[in-house]
């Protein structure tokens, strides 16, 4: 069998049609779309239709789409934007949930004089409730992602984001993990901010955009005109483009791809539960269709993912970006989960290209490395 590919939370693969249609344009369309030039003009017309396609796939307007290199920009971008360091109002805190990225973290750390740490339940999920106690009057931004990237536990980022609304408190969103896997509509959504990144819904790498309602947002990125001021550097037009298309594509088609995609993960999830000293994490919670985190008594979970990737399967023992491996996860231990069984931690995330095969193969894949890395302790 050829290899499997099971860390879609980590980056997809870029749909073929995307990447045939990116590498065809990237010989015609090689102008500065900020040049006044018919070069320079086609550009231009490309990212404005890049930007139109990405906005009537979300719900919103052109102008309140930035492009951006990816999450990590986005994420920074928002904190930034809405920290002490470009607002006067006197306010130096931000609350977000305990189990962010740490592109919004770091940015909270970086940006904010107080982090006030939202606390989320043994389900993996934060509440309304502790929301509205992690906020202080002297809260100026709040931040609560959409979809958490490893045990996939979507967040009730609407009831949040409304409590906000109605504080006053602008809200931002790391949507990364779910644009593109759940449906994301913008104008019934009461976020401020949106961010969003190509690589994780089949399009290109380095690319993303951050959505800011009213289209109004300080700059992070200094330097040109280019984005109405906002966002200094020559676009990348081409990107852009592939980004859209990856995205009128999966939300084309993101039904479909989460009723299988869903099926698939149960299978795994049954299979993979009947393995002895299997925790299945955030199991009946309310999560995306294709994330599936599993840790296992007595087990390294970067032995593990070594020992299935010689086998021919791609999985991971918790997020790419994460520092020491041996460190166990933030997120599940800020869930209650003991920092040695975090460390067993496994995390398969599906995608629409994956089979029924792939998955059986993988089941007994992982119940085999499981028993050989206890026997090698
Ligand atoms: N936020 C979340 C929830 C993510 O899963 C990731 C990537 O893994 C990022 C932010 C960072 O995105 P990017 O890789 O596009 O910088």
């Amino acid at each position: 069998m050829d290899r499997i590919y099971l860390d879609n939370a980590a980056t997809t693969r870029i749909y073929d049609e995307v990447a045939s249609e990116m590498f065809a344009l990237s010989k015609e369309y090689y102008g500065n779309p900020s040049s006044s030039h018919s070069e320079g003009a086609r550009a231009a017309a490309l990212l404005s239709e890049a930007r139109g396609i990405v906005a009537e796939c979300l719900n919103c307007e052109e102008d309140e789409i930035f492009f951006t290199s990816g999450g990590t920009e986005s994420d920074n971008w928002a904190l930034y934007a809405l920290s002490p360091a470009v607002k006067s109002d006197g306010k130096r805190r931000i609350a977000v949930s305990a189990v962010e990225h740490a592109a919004v973290l770091r940015a909270a750390e970086k940006y904010y004089e107080n982090v006030d740490i939202i606390k989320c339940g043994s389900d993996g999920r934060v509440t309304v409730s502790a929301a509205e106690e992690a906020i202080t009057p002297d809260t100026a931004a709040v931040s609560v992602m959409f979809a958490n990237n490893e045990t996939g536990a979507l967040q009730p980022v609407d009831g949040i984001a409304g409590f906000c609304r109605e504080k006053g408190i602008p809200f931002h969103t790391d949507a990364v993990q779910a644009v593109g896997r759940v449906p994301v509509d913008l104008q019934k959504l009461k976020v401020d901010m949106l961010s969003a990144s190509a690589h994780k819904f089949h399009g290109p790498k380095g690319t993303g955009f951050l959505y800011v309602r009213g289209g109004r947002i300080a700059p992070l990125m200094v330097g040109g005109t280019q984005q109405n001021g906002k966002r200094a550097g020559t676009q990348d037009c081409i990107a852009a483009y592939g980004a859209a298309l990856a995205l009128r594509k999966s939300v084309k088609e993101l039904i479909g791809t989460s009723d299988r995609v869903t099926v698939l993960r149960e299978l795994a999830e049954r299979g993979i539960s009947r393995i002895e000293g299997a925790h299945i994490v955030c199991a009946g919670t309310e999560r995306l269709p294709g994330i599936l985190n599993v840790c296992f008594d007595g087990v390294q979970g970067e032995s593990l993912a070594a020992l299935l990737d010689i086998a021919g399967v791609a999985a991971s023992s918790g997020p790419a970006c994460r520092g020491k491996q041996s460190d166990p996860s933030r997120a599940l231990t800020a869930m209650g989960i003991a920092p040695e069984l975090a460390r067993g931690e496994l995390r398969i995330s599906f995608s629409g290209f994956n089979t029924r095969e792939e998955t059986e193969y993988a089941v007994a894949a992982i119940e085999r490395a499981v028993i050989k890395t206890r026997q090698i302790k």
